[in-house]
């Protein structure tokens, strides 16, 4: 029976998603975005996820990375403003978050305690949409049941090695699967699951299943998922309901991707060419 609720995701779709701009407006319009990324040796998904929520529409920005990074994010990400987890630690992570539409956690965080400690404040206490990438699943992975105490609405964007772990199932039972896995995390825990590769699955609470179907594997390069996440977010901000972000951002991200392949080819593609094209993907839909 629920297996009849799977639907292709459409430009026509995503048209509708998209937020028109109106002349009476201002960055306050478009929302504040909260994104919790980064550690030595990865300052890049930070970035990378930063600008491609900007470049998604976002009003206003925030990147909280630790302290060791904030000279690079400041060079890098001019747009943004940034802030020292450290500081956030001490004077309490919830007065951060208080004012923000939405918050991203996990782009290249590691597996610290200071971003576990975060997570699980973030988890506990959010009152905006939560998405939870990466690192942030890998660490939700350890205390699954964490979810149970969420207040909104949550979009995990999971590989198939981070669903395993998720689940305890193998990659190989995740992929042979995909459907029906991405819809029981998501009637189990009462999350958004995005579960990626070729043909991204993303499910909800309610047991329907979206599938996109543009991106190519080109896409398969590093930070490539981290610019999903900052579209997810970005679209978020702006007010864009959950699953409604979660699909237009899957087919933006496999549009962009496949105008990058064809400019520079599957082999030389990178995350930040991903970017590039996310203007034009954006204008031709709008
Ligand atoms: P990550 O593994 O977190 O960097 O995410 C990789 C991103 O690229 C996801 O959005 C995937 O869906 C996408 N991707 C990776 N490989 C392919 C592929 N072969 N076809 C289409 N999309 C892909
Ligand atoms: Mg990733």
């Amino acid at each position: 029976s629920m297996q009849s609720k799977v639907h292709l995701i459409t430009e026509n779709m995503v048209q509708s998603i998209l937020p028109k701009r109106y002349a009476d407006t201002h960055k306050g319009s478009y929302g504040r975005a909260f994104i919790i990324a980064g550690s030595i040796g990865m300052s890049g998904a930070a970035i990378l996820a930063s600008k491609t929520a900007l470049k998604c529409g976002t009003g206003l920005l925030r990147t909280a990375v630790p302290n060791s990074l904030i000279p690079i994010l400041e060079n890098q990400l001019i747009e943004g403003i940034t802030l020292p987890l450290e500081e956030m630690l001490e004077k309490g992570i919830l007065d951060y978050i208080k004012e923000e539409n939405v918050i991203a956690i996990g782009p290249g965080c590691g597996r610290s305690q200071q971003f576990e400690e975060i997570l699980h404040t973030v988890v506990r206490n959010a009152t905006v949409p939560l998405v939870i990438d990466a690192d942030g699943l890998n660490m939700l992975a350890n205390n699954i049941s964490l979810l149970k105490d969420l207040k909104v609405p949550c979009i995990i964007t999971p590989h198939p090695g981070e669903m395993s772990r998720l689940t305890g199932l193998s990659i190989q039972e995740v992929n042979d699967h995909r459907l029906d896995i991405a819809r029981n995390f998501s009637e189990k825990w009462g999350v958004i699951t995005l579960l990626k590769g070729a043909r991204t699955v993303i499910a909800n609470p309610q047991g329907e299943v979206f599938i996109n179907r543009t991106g190519n594997p080109g896409m398969a390069t590093a930070g490539s998922g981290d610019v999903l996440t900052g579209m997810i977010t970005g679209l978020l901000s702006q007010g864009v309901e959950p699953l409604k972000a979660t699909m237009a951002a899957a087919y933006l991200h496999g549009t962009a991707g496949d105008r990058a392949a064809i400019r520079l080819g599957e082999y030389s593609m990178m995350a930040g060419d991903i970017i590039y094209e996310i203007p034009t993907v954006i204008q031709e839909i709008m």
